[in-house]
């Protein structure tokens, strides 16, 4: 038997799941019946209990006692979540407002998820092979980043723009995922910074935030990783570190002061919140509005929406671009559906990724939108791959595309 040193902790949690199923489907006012879990859903007639929270709850009360040891096998299951925290939203409120249920209230499914993956690691039982691919390469000094490429090739993008310093208040951290598959965002996001006026610092020496280590559980990396990019921002003389991922908004806001066990000395902002203070004060030079307004839907990704509570700011930053109309999908804000990527899904099951990806495109076609945008890198990678294999009728009625291109391409 494991020590479940992680999963103790959460004993409280874990035995006041009272079985009601909402996490599975619900029905909420303001969205009628409400499909709760992206995993469940895209397994279709396989989507047995372990493939959302009611069951998962349950096994781990039969790992407590001791009647179900932790193995390889159920960690296959335990990552196939997309750690989306749609069942926390469910489960922490009833389907009627009169009605104060005795439960479940302070469930935190994302902490019961994190420490079961957690003991697993501790166990031996994970990192899943395409995950232990991720943490070698995060580890690997001549990469310093998940996607196993050179080091040197995360900052090809920046060669361009002469006028990034080195040191400064305002600090951009660029991830890993845009500058090594969306180079052309960052472009754009550079365009749309340099027009409005606006300097910023960049360490070429920035090392992967480690979010992938901590949604698997395997936090040994992330703690080196966090230290080391902790260290160029004090170096760099940091007061606003932002960032235009959704993924590392979260590991640098919330996971690294809970790691620190301290506040950081540093402001962390999302690039939304940066572009919604430069559209207040008209900074942002637009080309003038000209033809009929384009119909404009927002998904809210998890890391940014459920986990962070970021919800309205992207949209303030859509409804001022000239020429939108915002609308929402019928699941928005923090019913919105999962696109699929998250909690090393993409990684390890990507079919699975993919699935749920489409799901939310129809979404957004039946919304009536013209555009889909959203404004996280993981997700925008994963509603393209997505868009691929969709149906040729969706596709000719929706476009996807990151907010900053979207901007970008309706600058003067
Ligand atoms: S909604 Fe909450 S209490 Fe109900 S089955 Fe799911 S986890 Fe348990
Ligand atoms: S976090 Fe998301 S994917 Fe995981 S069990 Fe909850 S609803 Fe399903």
């Amino acid at each position: 038997m494991t020590e479940l040193k992680n999963l103790k902790e959460e004993w409280k949690a874990i035995m006041s799941c009272m079985g009601c199923g909402d996490c599975g489907y619900s029905i909420r006012r303001a969205v009628g019946r409400y499909l709760t879990c992206p995993v469940k859903e895209s397994k279709g007639e396989e989507g047995f209990e372990i493939y959302f929270s009611r069951g998962r709850m349950n096994v781990l009360k039969s790992v407590l006692e001791g009647k179900l040891p932790l193995s390889r096998e159920l960690a296959e299951f335990v990552y196939q979540c997309t750690e989306c925290a749609n069942c926390t939203e469910v489960c922490h409120e009833t389907h009627n407002e009169n009605i104060i249920l005795n439960t479940s209230k302070w469930i935190d499914h994302y902490k019961v998820w994190d420490a079961l993956r957690k003991d697993l690691v501790e166990a031996g039982f994970a990192p899943l092979d395409r995950h232990k691919d991720l943490v070698d390469y995060m580890n690997n000094d001549a990469m310093k980043n998940p996607y196993g490429e050179d080091f040197a090739k995360k900052f090809e993008w920046a060669s361009d723009f002469s006028n990034i310093k080195e040191k400064g208040d305002l600090v951009f951290f660029a991830g890993c995922t845009m500058p090594l598959r969306q180079q052309d965002t960052l472009k754009n996001m550079m365009k749309i910074l340099i027009a409005s006026g606006m300097e910023m610092a960049l360490s070429k020496d920035e090392w992967c935030c480690g979010s992938i280590g901590a949604r698997i559980g395997e936090y040994k990396s992330v703690d080196e990783l966090m230290k080391h990019n902790l260290d160029l921002f004090k170096n760099m003389g940091a007061k606003t570190v932002f960032t235009a991922c959704a993924g590392c908004y979260r590991t640098l806001k919330k996971d690294y002061p809970e790691l620190l066990g301290e506040e950081l000395p540093f402001e962390v902002k999302h690039i939304t919140e940066v572009l919604v203070e430069l559209l207040n004060n008209n900074k942002i030079p637009f080309k003038p509005e000209e033809g009929e307004k384009l119909k404009v839907t927002y998904h809210d990704p998890c890391h940014l929406g459920r986990h962070m509570d970021l919800y309205e700011i992207p949209r303030e930053v859509i409804a001022k671009i000239p020429g939108v109309e915002l609308i929402e999908m019928k699941r928005n804000r923090k019913h919105a559906w999962c696109c699929g990527a998250g909690g090393g899904v993409k990684s390890q099951f990507p079919d699975l990724s993919k699935d749920i990806s489409k799901e939310r495109i129809r979404e957004a076609v039946e919304s009536g939108a013209d555009i889909l945008t959203t404004s996280c890198p993981f997700c925008i990678g994963n509603f393209r791959d997505g868009y691929e294999e969709i149906e040729p009728e969706i596709k000719e009625k929706i476009q996807v595309i990151d907010v900053i291109d979207f901007i970008a391409s309706k600058l003067k």
